[in-house]
Formats: structure tokens, C-alpha cells, sequence
């Protein structure tokens, strides 16, 4: 009998859902991924297409255009697409500014937004990282100037996911440089026809080939003050630590699946690989390793599981949250090395599914705040 690794939290209904999943990610999505890694991005018309079948904000409410269904949904989504490495498509920052909009915009931001990035008309970015400060946000340099009914908008950012296609980004920006943390705010900045902003270079990294990651330069860009998330300046930080449990329990439940697809994956190689005479899954070591993995990915889904089903009754705490994150990113860099370990040489070939996690999984240790930031957060809890 296979090991199961079912999820405690699914159902019947989430089931189907997940079936169309699998089926739109293995119609529209992966005959593309190796075009998407060569172009690096996934253009728009397969965002388009994700929105069309109800792929994306499917834990928006309905009353805003959204899936109406909870965070599982999304897991869903992110789940099927890690287990393949299909990492172009970063349907998780965009739902994370959604819920910006959702928990903190006005009536009229989420109205105006919120419908159409669930149609995937505009996708959505977030950019606090900038060249000089990543990890201390406090530090941050651009700069948003109250002028009439505007603001001047001033900075640059770099390492945004989503920056090439983004129809929308969301700008961590200074509105009272003297304020310190509460001297920052969120600025709405519509993209097309916005005089005075740049996206840069799409930046060349080791793994997530297909996701577009690029710089955003903000040069006397005029943002009308109706832009300002919320209404209200000041608010930057209270809404940037809102939804934190939520991020980071997503890289936590994508490091999982992307750990299951790699020992399906491996499961399947080693059976008919053949050395000495025989497959090489029938040497000791090659079972011990695929034990452990095993066991990592069941004990992991048990305390994800949980997460999961705690985020969903809102009662996921952030330092738990953290935990996830960082176990979670953690033990698929372990994981997914051992794994490629037993593919030999093939383990090296950008072609083999093994070589792409490998190179993708690295930055999951880094992005969404890094393991050491993690621990940071976590041991504050102690
Ligand atoms: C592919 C990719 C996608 C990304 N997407 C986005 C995005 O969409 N939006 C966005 O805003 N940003 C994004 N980022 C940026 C990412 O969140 C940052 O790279 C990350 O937060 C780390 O910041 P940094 O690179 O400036 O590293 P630094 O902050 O300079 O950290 C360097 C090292 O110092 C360590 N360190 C820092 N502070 C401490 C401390 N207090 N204690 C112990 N160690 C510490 C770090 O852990 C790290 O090991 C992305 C990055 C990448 C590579």
C-alpha cells in the first residue's frame, strides 16, 4: 500500500476543485513552463485563463468577484502547481494583495480592483524590498511627498515578484520620513500610463526561471491621494503585519507539496533505473533515504495540516505561522537535495523535474522574510 499523504482538511467539494486544477495546470500551464523559463515569464493570457476557470482571489468573497471559498482553495492551487515546479505564475503574491485590498483598502479600492484581478485582467505586485534594505523594512528610502490632491512618488525597488506583468503594485513607501514606522504607507500605483515609472531589467536568477522578478523605479511618479490603501497615511507597517500568518503559511504549504512532488518523482526513477543489475531503488540506502523523506513530508503534513485548518478558523498565530515558513522551506531544501541525490548525474539536467525543484527551492529560505528573521519573530513569542 502507497503511503497516503492526504490532507485532513479536504473534501468531496475541494476534491473536484483540485481535479480542475490538475486539469487546467496540465492543458494550459505546463506545455508552456519550458517557453515561460526561456522568456522569463509567464505572459498575460494565461493569467487571463487562470481567472476564466476560477483559479484566482478564490478566497475572496463572491460580493467582490472573488472564488467565495477560503484559504484551502487557494492552497489548492499553490499545491499542484509546486509539485510539478511550475513556479511562473505567483498566484500567491497576487492573492496576498488582494488581501490587502480585501482587509484594509476602501469600498472603492477593493470595487475597483479586486473583480478584475480575480479575472486576472491585472495581476498584482508588492514591493517593500528595495536595493539598500530588504530584511529591516524600517529602512526604506522611497519616498511619497504630499503635493494638492496628490502624492510625488519617488524610489526604487528590486526582487518584485510578478514586477514584469503586474497591472498594479502595491509601493511600501515614506510618507513622514520622521516617523519612523509610523511614518510609512502603501500607495496604489496603476501601472499603464503612469508617466515617470520604470520596470527594469527581469532579473537573471538560479531558479523560479519562469516568474518574472524585476526592478520598479519610481521617478516623480504622480499617485492621486484616492490611491493611498486605506485612506489613511501611517498605516503602512499595522497592514504590512496583518496578513503576515496567511504569507507565510503559504510558502510553508507550497515547501510541502513541492517536497511530495519530489519523491513521487524520485519513487518513480529509482524504480526503473537500473545499476549493478538491478533498479537501484532495491539498495538499502536508496530506501532509507526515501524512508526519511517520507517521513519528513508525513510528519510535516500533520502540523501543516493543522496550520492550515487554523488559518482558515482564524486563529493561526504568527509565530506559528513562522514556524511553518521556516521548517517548512527548510526541510524542502533537505528533502529535495536527497532526492536529487538518487537521480545520479540526471539529478544535474535542467530537463529532469528534480534539477528545477532544486534550483526554485532555494529561495524559499530567503523570500517572505528569511529563516533568520524567522527565528527572530518566533523567539519573540518564547
Ligand atoms: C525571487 C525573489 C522574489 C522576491 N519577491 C519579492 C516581492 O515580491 N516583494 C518584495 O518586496 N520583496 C521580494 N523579494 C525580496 C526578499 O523578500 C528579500 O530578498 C528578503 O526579505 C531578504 O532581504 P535582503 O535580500 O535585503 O537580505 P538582507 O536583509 O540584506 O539579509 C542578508 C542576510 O542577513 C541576514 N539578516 C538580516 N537581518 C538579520 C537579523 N536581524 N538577524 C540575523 N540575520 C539577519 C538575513 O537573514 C540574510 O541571511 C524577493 C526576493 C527574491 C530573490
Amino acid at each position: 500500500m502507497a503511503i497516503d499523504f492526504k490532507r485532513s482538511w479536504t473534501d468531496p467539494d475541494l476534491d473536484q476543485f483540485r481535479d480542475t486544477v490538475v486539469r487546467f495546470i496540465e492543458e494550459e500551464m505546463l506545455p508552456d513552463d519550458e517557453a515561460a523559463r526561456k522568456r522569463g515569464h509567464v505572459g498575460h493570457d494565461i493569467w487571463r485563463k487562470a481567472g476564466a476557470t476560477g483559479l484566482l482571489c478564490t478566497d475572496i468573497p463572491d460580493t467582490w468577484g472573488g472564488g467565495g471559498g477560503d484559504f484551502r482553495h487557494e492552497v489548492v492551487f499553490y499545491e499542484e502547481m509546486c509539485r510539478r515546479s511550475l513556479t511562473g505564475m505567483n498566484a500567491s503574491v497576487h492573492s496576498i494583495v488582494a488581501h490587502y485590498f480585501l482587509n484594509h483598502g476602501t469600498e472603492e479600492q477593493k470595487r475597483h480592483y479586486l473583480p478584475r484581478m480575480a479575472r486576472g485582467e491585472i495581476v498584482g505586485a508588492i514591493a517593500m524590498t528595495e536595493p539598500g534594505t530588504g530584511s529591516d523594512l524600517q529602512g526604506i528610502r522611497t519616498r511619497a511627498q504630499r503635493v494638492g490632491d496628490h502624492y510625488v512618488l519617488n524610489g526604487s525597488k528590486t526582487f518584485i515578484s510578478n514586477g514584469f506583468l503586474a497591472g498594479v503594485v502595491l509601493v511600501v513607501c515614506k510618507t513622514d520620513p520622521a516617523q519612523g514606522a509610523s511614518g510609512t504607507s502603501i500607495l496604489i500605483v496603476d501601472t499603464e500610463n503612469c508617466p515617470g515609472f520604470r520596470v527594469g531589467r527581469v532579473l537573471d536568477k538560479m531558479g523560479l526561471k519562469a516568474q518574472d522578478t524585476s526592478e520598479l523605479f519610481f521617478d516623480d511618479v504622480q499617485v492621486p491621494v484616492t490611491q493611498l490603501l486605506g485612506g489613511k497615511e501611517g498605516q503602512g507597517f499595522y497592514q504590512l503585519m496583518g496578513d503576515l500568518p496567511y504569507e507565510r503559511l503559504i510558502i510553508g504549504v507550497t515547501a510541502l507539496a513541492a517536497m511530495e512532488g519530489a519523491y513521487e518523482a524520485t519513487l518513480a526513477y529509482v524504480r526503473e533505473r537500473q545499476a549493478f543489475g538491478q533498479p537501484i531503488a532495491n539498495f538499502q540506502n536508496t530506501k532509507f533515504k526515501l524512508a526519511e523523506v517520507a517521513t519528513e513530508i508525513k510528519v510535516g503534513r500533520a502540523f501543516m495540516d493543522r496550520c492550515v485548518e487554523d488559518l482558515v478558523a482564524g486563529k493561526l498565530d504568527t509565530a506559528t505561522a513562522s514556524m511553518a515558513k521556516l521548517w517548512g522551506s527548510e526541510a524542502q531544501g533537505r528533502v529535495i537535495d536527497t532526492c536529487l541525490q538518487l537521480f545520479g548525474g540526471y539529478g544535474y539536467m535542467n530537463e529532469y523535474l528534480i534539477a528545477r525543484m532544486y534550483t526554485d527551492a532555494r529561495i524559499q529560505r530567503i523570500y517572505g522574510g528569511t529563516s533568520e528573521i524567522m527565528k527572530e519573530v518566533i523567539s519573540r513569542a518564547m
